[in-house]
C-alpha cells in the first residue's frame, strides 16, 4: 500500500514513512494510493468480533508490511486496554431508528483517544526498532492535545509539543494537557486562536530545514494513521446494526473532517453507508459550502462546542481530492485560493460528487443548549456540547429516512464540558472514578507568542534528544 500526497508534489511513501511523516512536504495531505475493498463476507464475519478484532481486520490491509500480525495485534490491544468500556465503542438507542455511538470511554474522555492511543504504539514500536528519535508537535483545539499528551507520556524515543488557544480550552482539556508530568511532553499555551495554532504548525512542517533539524512529526488529524484509525468504529456500529445486510446513516459532529472522512474511507471499503451527515456547530463553514459550494471564511466565533470552532477544515482537503477525481493540481489551486483569498469556488462537477456522499445540518447556541436539555429528559442520556450538535442534526436524519437507522457520533463525554452541560441542565455531570482527582493535580504550562521563531526556539531549547 503506497500513500501519495493530495497535491501531487511530495515523495509516495510506505504506510510507516506517512505516518511518522504527518503533513506532506507539498503541504498536501496523505492518502492511500487506492482503496482495499472489504467483501460482503468479510463485513458479515464482523458480526460478534471484538472491538480489537475488528480493528485488526478493517486497518490490516492499509499498513502493508509496517507490522508483523502479532506486533499488530499487540499493537491494538494496548491501545484499547486503558478504555473505561468492554464494548470500547459502545452503541445506544435514543429514539426510533436513531442511535447513539458513545466515543468517549478513552482516558481523556473524548474520540480522539481511538486514534491517539493506537498512533503512540504504533510510533513506540516503529522508534524502538530503527533506533531514531522524533519531535511531535501539535495543535489543538483541546481534544487532540490532551489525547496526544495522554497517549505520548513517557515514551523514550518522542519528544511532545502541543499548542492550544490560550484561554480558549475547557479547564478539563487544559487540566489533561498541564498536569501529565512525565518529562517528554510539554503543553504551549499560545496567544492566538485554534487556526493560528494550526497556521503556526503548518509553517514548522513547511520550514524543511527545522523539519529535518528536530525531526518533525506530526499526529493532527492530518496525520493518515489516525484517519485509519477512525474508519473501524464505523465497521463495529453498522456491523452491530445489521450491515452488510443493511444500510446506515452517520451523523458527525465535524470539525477538521477527519472523524467524518473515515466514514467516507469506510463506505469506500464497501461499508453500506447511506449518507454521512456532517454537523457543524455556528462555526458553520462546511455547511454553508455544502448548501452553495462556496468555502469562505468569515473568522471564528467562539462556542460551546469548542473542539468545532474551525475555519480552516483541513481533512475537507482529502474530500476535496476525491471530489475532483484525485486531480492533486486542482486541489492545490484551490487551497492556494484559500491562503491568498479566504476563500474558494468548489465546482459544480465537485459538487455533485460530494452531494452524492455528504448532507449537512447545523446546530446554533441555543440549539445545542436545548438539545442538552430534551435529550436528557427524553433518554435520559446527558450529551457534551459536541455531541447535542449531532444529535440535533441526526434527530432530522433519523426522521426522514425512516428505513435506515441513523448513528449519531457522541464524540466527547459530558464532563469534559462541564460548564456548557450544567447551564442547559442544571446537572453537573461528575467525572468518571478514574480521573476524579483531575483538579488537585498541579499544572505545568508554558505561555508562548503566535510568533513562529519564538515557537521554534522553545522547541529546540527545550527537547531532549
Ligand atoms: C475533534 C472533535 C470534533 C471534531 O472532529 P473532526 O475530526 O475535527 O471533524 C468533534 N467533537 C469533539 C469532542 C472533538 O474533540
Amino acid at each position: 500500500m503506497r500513500y501519495v500526497s493530495t497535491r501531487g508534489e511530495a515523495p509516495v511513501l510506505s504506510f510507516e514513512e506517512a505516518m511518522l511523516t504527518g503533513l506532506a512536504r507539498d503541504g498536501g495531505l496523505y492518502v492511500p494510493e487506492s482503496i482495499p475493498q472489504l467483501s460482503t463476507d468479510d463485513i458479515a464475519a464482523l458480526a460478534g468480533c471484538s472491538y480489537e478484532e475488528t480493528a485488526f481486520r478493517v486497518m490490516k490491509p492499509f499498513i502493508g508490511d509496517a507490522f508483523s500480525d502479532d506486533e499488530f495485534r499487540g499493537i491494538i490491544a494496548r491501545a484499547y486496554e486503558g478504555f473505561g468500556h468492554t464494548a470500547r465503542a459502545p452503541l445506544k438507542q435514543l429514539g426510533p431508528n436513531h442511535f447513539l455511538l458513545e466515543l468517549f470511554h478513552g482516558p481523556t474522555l473524548a474520540f480522539k483517544d481511538f486514534a491517539m492511543q493506537l498512533i503512540g504504539q504504533m510510533f513506540q514500536t516503529s522508534l524502538a526498532r530503527s533506533g531514531n528519535k522524533v519531535t511531535i508537535v501539535g495543535a489543538t483545539s483541546g481534544d487532540t492535545g490532551s489525547a496526544a499528551i495522554e497517549a505520548f507520556q513517557g515514551l523514550g524515543n518522542v519528544d511532545v509539543f502541543i499548542m492550544y488557544p490560550h484561554g480558549r480550552v475547557s479547564e478539563v482539556q487544559r487540566r489533561q494537557m498541564t498536569t501529565p508530568d512525565a518529562s517528554n511532553v510539554h503543553a504551549l499555551a499560545v496567544d492566538g486562536d485554534f487556526d493560528d495554532c494550526q497556521a503556526r504548525l503548518k509553517d514548522m512542517f513547511n520550514d524543511h530545514a527545522f523539519r529535518d533539524e528536530v525531526k518533525l512529526a506530526g499526529v493532527n488529524s492530518i496525520n493518515w494513521a489516525r484517519v485509519l484509525a477512525q474508519v473501524v468504529y464505523y465497521f463495529s456500529s453498522a456491523v452491530a446494526l445489521g450491515a452488510p445486510h443493511r444500510s446506515v446513516n452517520f451523523t458527525v459532529p465535524t470539525g477538521n473532517f477527519g472523524d467524518i472522512f473515515a466514514g467516507f474511507i469506510a463506505r469506500e471499503m464497501g461499508l453500506p453507508i447511506d449518507r454521512l451527515v456532517i454537523a457543524t456547530n455556528q462555526n458553520d463553514i462546511l455547511h454553508r459550502a455544502m448548501e452553495n459550494g462556496d468555502y469562505s471564511k468569515r473568522g471564528v466565533t467562539p462556542s460551546i462546542s469548542p473542539s468545532m470552532d474551525i475555519e480552516v477544515s483541513s481533512n475537507f482537503e482529502r474530500a476535496l481530492f476525491w471530489a475532483h477525481d484525485k486531480d492533486a493540481r486542482a486541489v492545490a489551486e484551490l487551497m492556494n485560493e484559500l491562503t491568498q483569498n479566504g476563500a474558494f469556488r468548489i465546482s459544480d462537477n465537485a459538487m455533485a460528487k460530494l452531494k452524492a456522499v455528504y448532507d449537512s445540518g447545523m446546530a446554533d447556541e441555543e440549539t445545542t443548549s436545548k438539545t442538552i436539555a430534551t435529550t436528557l429528559a427524553d433518554t435520559g442520556e446527558l450529551l457534551c456540547p459536541h455531541s447535542a450538535v449531532g444529535v440535533h442534526v441526526g434527530n432530522d436524519v433519523s426522521a426522514s429516512a425512516s428505513g435506515t437507522p441513523n448513528i449519531t457520533l457522541a464524540t466527547a463525554h459530558p464532563a469534559k464540558f462541564p460548564a456548557a452541560v450544567e447551564a442547559a441542565t442544571d446537572v453537573h455531570p461528575p467525572l468518571p472514578k478514574r480521573m476524579s482527582d483531575l483538579y488537585q493535580r498541579s499544572e505545568r504550562i508554558t505561555r508562548v507568542g503566535n510568533d513562529l521563531s519564538e515557537l521554534q526556539s522553545v522547541i529546540r531549547e527545550t527537547r531532549q534528544s
